[in-house]
């Protein structure tokens, strides 16, 4: 028997959003009292347990292979540790974070350190991937990472690990959370119930990834696992599943059965859960106290233009009242500057979330994520506003960029009437006001509103230096170092 060997699991930070606000300018840093405002924001933010721990580390960390000892760095709260030796580190890329992690799979491999990269990136971009480290795992990876480490174990690892058909989520695999140190996030109880959305959203990548069937673990799994985290964790569930409510028959029997184990849990759903009476009504009583929803847009020419068919605008404001009569607090997501948007778009967004009461309204710029329709739509039509082929060009921010041609506004009216609109709708004022009035989860409401208004405040001040500049040079620029 040889020695144990080591392997880390690294997961990344983003550059803004949730993991901290940052300008992505150097000259948007301002003076430094300004600077040191936004710094210690930042650091509140980190602390403020706003971070939820990555799931699919998890899953990773929890598969056991004999003689393997597996470790979980999540460098949104710790260095990498370059003091220890490691056998294997695998690193999750997602796009927005690509060149990130690409520079650390590059640094580890330097000093001599076997890299695996996996993660949506990779398994939509093996061939870019493929020079920046020594094992690819494309795909879903519970099955392929057991294979990873197995190899490892007897010396034999291979370049790619790829599998042509989905894991079947139906076999018992128990997620374990023994590596997290809970007081770093808002709660560790995450729980995914299943894979794959049956909708053709063209701006998302759930579909590309995860494919149109619907996988689904089994109930008794899901409870117990569910009676296990609250063991070791009081606080709020998070289920996970892009669309809670995909498969409502399933969702009944589940959530029913959670009624008696008494937690308070969040998700994301679909409007639909709005003409879903009889789920509704067993979400509320299983202690569901908020919902993300997939607004998108209230323009039937923009829902159509970008395949999200699964309500009518029309229905939309019945839907969401609907669920906030039931007692759940609903953050209703928006686009603004899909392809059926005008000018006249940011006023309708303003009646509808006063019409419905929207509790936390996030108000988007369309992101052309590499690997979707709308990605390679906007390209062929020539209006991305960064270079299609430089694949870590795409990052993630919190509406501070544009990085598109919206097709019918301007790209500086769309800029100006687009900062109009968040100003209007985040203020203190207005974020104490919806706290008080949700139907649930108070507290937290008032804290994302509050949240919201200093990053749209950032988002702002972004765009206008996006607007500022030549008209020739609109496209972005690189991050600030
Ligand atoms: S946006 Fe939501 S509903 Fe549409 S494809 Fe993605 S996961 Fe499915």
């Amino acid at each position: 028997m040889g020695s144990t060997k080591k392997v880390l699991l690294v997961f990344l930070p983003s550059e803004s959003g949730v993991d901290g606000a940052k300008s992505l300018y150097k000259e948007n840093e301002g003076n430094a009292i300004f600077s040191w405002f936004n710094r210690s924001l930042r650091t509140v933010i980190k602390q403020s347990q706003f971070a939820i721990p990555p799931l699919s580390l998890m899953i990773l960390s929890s598969i056991q292979v004999d003689g393997i000892e597996q470790t979980l760095c999540d460098m949104r709260f710790d260095e990498f540790p370059f003091d220890s030796q490691w056998d294997l580190v695998g690193i999750s890329v997602q796009t927005g974070m690509a060149r990130k992690a690409l520079d650390l799979a590059a640094t580890l491999r330097s000093r001599g350190i076997t890299v695996a990269l996996g993660g949506a990136h990779v398994t939509l971009f093996p061939d870019a991937c493929r020079d920046h480290a020594d094992v690819l795992v494309q795909g879903e990876a519970e099955d392929l990472w057991k294979e990873v480490l197995s190899d490892l174990k007897t010396g034999n690892l291979k370049p790619l690990y790829r599998s042509e058909t989905f894991p079947d989520l139906s076999l018992t695999r128990p997620v374990s959370k023994s590596m997290l140190v809970k007081k770093r996030y808002f709660t560790t109880n995450l729980i995914q119930t299943g894979r794959g959305c049956p909708h053709n959203c063209d701006f998302c990548n759930v579909h590309v990834l995860n494919g149109h069937n619907l996988r689904k673990r089994n109930i008794p799994d899901v409870v117990s696992e569910v009676d296990r985290f609250r063991r070791e964790d009081r606080r709020i569930f998070f289920f996970v599943d892009d669309s809670i409510n995909a498969d409502p028959e399933y969702a009944i029997e589940l959530f029913r059965r959670l009624i008696p184990l008494n937690i308070r849990w969040f998700g994301q759903a679909t409007t639909t859960l709005g003409q879903q009476h009889e789920l509704l009504e067993t979400f509320a009583r299983s202690g569901c106290c908020a919902l993300l929803v997939g607004i998108e847009s209230i323009e039937p020419k923009s829902r159509s233009a970008h395949r999200k068919n699964q309500n009518r605008a029309t229905e939309l404001a019945g839907a969401i009242k609907n669920i906030r009569n039931a007692g759940i607090s609903l953050y209703g997501s928006f686009i603004y500057g899909l392809d059926g948007d005008t000018l006249d778009t940011p006023s309708a967004i303003l009646d509808f979330i006063d019409d419905t009461k929207l509790d936390v309204p996030g108000i988007n710029i369309l992101r052309p994520i590499p690997g979707t329709r709308v990605f390679d739509r906007l390209r062929e039509e020539g209006r991305l506003l960064f270079d299609p082929l430089d694949i870590t060009a795409y990052r993630y921010t919190f509406g501070q960029e544009l990085l598109y041609s919206p097709k019918n506004i301007p790209l500086d009216d769309f800029i100006e009437s687009y900062s109009e609109l968040t100003r209007k709708i985040f203020s203190v004022t207005n974020a104490i006001a919806r706290g008080m009035a949700a139907p649930s989860a108070k507290t937290a409401v008032m804290l994302f509103n509050l949240f919201y208004t200093h990053l749209y405040g950032l988002s702002r001040k972004d765009l206008q230096f996006q607007k500022s500049r030549d008209p020739q040079e609109k496209s972005i620029l690189p991050y600030a170092e």
